[in-house]
């Protein structure tokens, strides 16, 4: 069973086997998460990711796809990028921000990663609102994931968005 587990932190300092990267489909670095990840991770992520775009993903990464790369310099072994949806007041998006999860724990059992880090997908730029966020998130990791996976990490950016996962955390009840 899977320990589903919350902190607040910087998810470029976890040491655990896979992070995954709240990326854009174009796979080429942005702001927020993904640009800390760049920062940290040095230009071997980079590398890999324009290589990615070269061949399997010529018209970027779908969103509500995920796809590894190596960590380069950071504490993990592997970066999961999933590109989240942005959040739309018309459209109801939910399940493709669900498929974030669900594909890059699928790519992180794949891998074998006994460990993951998780961002709040699609809460920065893409200003999803947290706690309809949360909930996507933490139910979508609770259904899938992967028997071989020992923990997943939300590693939260700051107060606010650790108080309200944690909230919705209580509210869906801890067990499995
Ligand atoms: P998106 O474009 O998917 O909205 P962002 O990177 O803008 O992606 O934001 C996603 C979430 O990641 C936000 O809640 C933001 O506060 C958070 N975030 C930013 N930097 C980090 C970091 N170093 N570690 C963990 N979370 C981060």
């Amino acid at each position: 069973m899977t320990n589903i587990t919350l902190i607040m932190g910087d998810i470029t300092e976890q040491k655990v086997d896979a992070i995954v990267n709240a990326a854009n489909s174009s796979l080429l670095g942005g702001g927020g998460v993904d640009g800390a990840i760049h920062r940290r991770g040095g230009p071997e992520i980079l590398e890999e990711c324009r290589a990615l775009r070269a061949t399997r993903y010529g018209k970027g990464l779908p969103a509500g796809q995920a796809v590894a790369t190596t960590a380069g310099r950071l504490p993990a072994r592997w970066v999961i990028h999933t590109a989240g949806p942005v959040w739309s007041a018309g459209e109801d998006r939910s399940d493709t921000l669900a498929s974030c999860y669900r594909e890059a724990l699928r790519v992180a059992g794949e891998l074998g990663a006994r460990t993951v880090a998780l961002p709040a997908v699609s809460t920065g730029v893409y200003r999803w609102p947290l706690a309809d966020a949360a909930r996507i998130a933490l139910t979508a990791v609770r259904e899938a994931a992967p028997k071989s996976l020992a923990e997943a990490r939300f590693v939260l950016f700051g107060e606010e968005a650790y108080g309200v996962f944690e909230e919705v955390f209580q509210g869906l009840g801890k067990g499995n």
